[in-house]
């Protein structure tokens, strides 16, 4: 029997990368799971391959009313989360003198309102003790200057964690960051020039990126009870990159 058994876990940015990891693992431990993204090819293809314990659903964490609309649907099939994964996330390299308003407000909006309001909204289909785990990041506390925004936005979802932990009343939920380094998803090949990538891993002590697979297992422990007492941490699966 999957550590996950009988669970229903929501993980937004479900259909690529780190989410799908996470989305694929869940389902190995016998979760329900609802993948959460924008793009429906790709929401269709992770429902294909994961079968009918799989549903995705497609939402801009960014706007409220499609998280609603995500809630009402999750609230309908499953009736309740036991596992809330706020992992939607974007970067845009752009320093100082180069990043504009448009990038500024993109980052915020789905990093760190997206990330807030997908739990605000969640609440009321949370079950007691449900794991929350907003996917935070190394740039949170190593910053890099070609990323200056982003690495702002996933120092706020660190904080942001530890207050809702802090505000949680007792035994209503838990609340952890998990803070991969560099992983090997799109979305971070689309954000650094090879050459940069090569030089970011030669800086991990174990030498090498990771890949979403050694994220999702984290995942797979925060979001079960073998990880009952861990809560308004901050779990950080970075090769020890952000450790020394
Ligand atoms: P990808 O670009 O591969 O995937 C991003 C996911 O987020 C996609 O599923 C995308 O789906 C979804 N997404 C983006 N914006 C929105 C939105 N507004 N509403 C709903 N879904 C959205 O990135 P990664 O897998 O690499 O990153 C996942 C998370 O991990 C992010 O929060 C990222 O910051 C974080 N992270 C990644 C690291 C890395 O090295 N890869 C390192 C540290 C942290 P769609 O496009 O369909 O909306």
């Amino acid at each position: 029997m999957g550590v996950l058994e009988g669970k229903v876990a929501v993980v937004t940015g479900g259909n690529a990368g780190i989410g799908l990891a996470i989305a694929r693992a869940y389902h190995a431990e016998g979760a329900r799971v609802f993948a959460v993204g924008r793009r429906q090819e790709e929401l269709d293809k992770a429902e294909a391959e994961l079968g009918p314990q799989v549903t995705g659903i497609r939402c801009d964490v960014g706007r409220l009313d499609e998280l609603d609309a995500l809630y009402a649907t999750v609230a309908e099939q499953a009736g309740r989360i036991d596992v809330l994964v706020a992992n939607a996330g974007i970067g845009i390299a752009a320093p100082l003198g180069e990043i504009t308003e448009e990038q500024f407000d993109a980052m915020f909006n789905t990093n760190v309102k997206g990330s807030l309001f997908t739990v605000q909204k969640a609440m009321p289909l949370l079950s007691p003790g449900a794991s929350i785990i907003l996917t935070g990041s190394t740039a949170a506390t190593r910053p890099q200057w070609v990323l200056p925004v982003y690495g702002a936005t996933k120092a706020a979802i660190r904080n942001l964690a530890r207050g809702l932990a802090h505000g949680a009343k007792a035994g209503q939920y838990r609340i952890n960051t998990l803070s991969p380094g560099g992983v090997r998803t799109q979305g971070l090949i689309d954000l650094l020039p090879p050459e940069h990538l090569a030089a970011a891993a030669a800086t991990i002590p174990v030498g090498r990126l990771a890949e979403p697979e050694e994220i999702a297992t984290a995942a797979v422990f925060l979001a079960s009870d073998a990880s009952s007492y861990v809560n308004g941490t901050d779990f950080a699966v970075d090769g020890g990159f952000a450790q020394i």
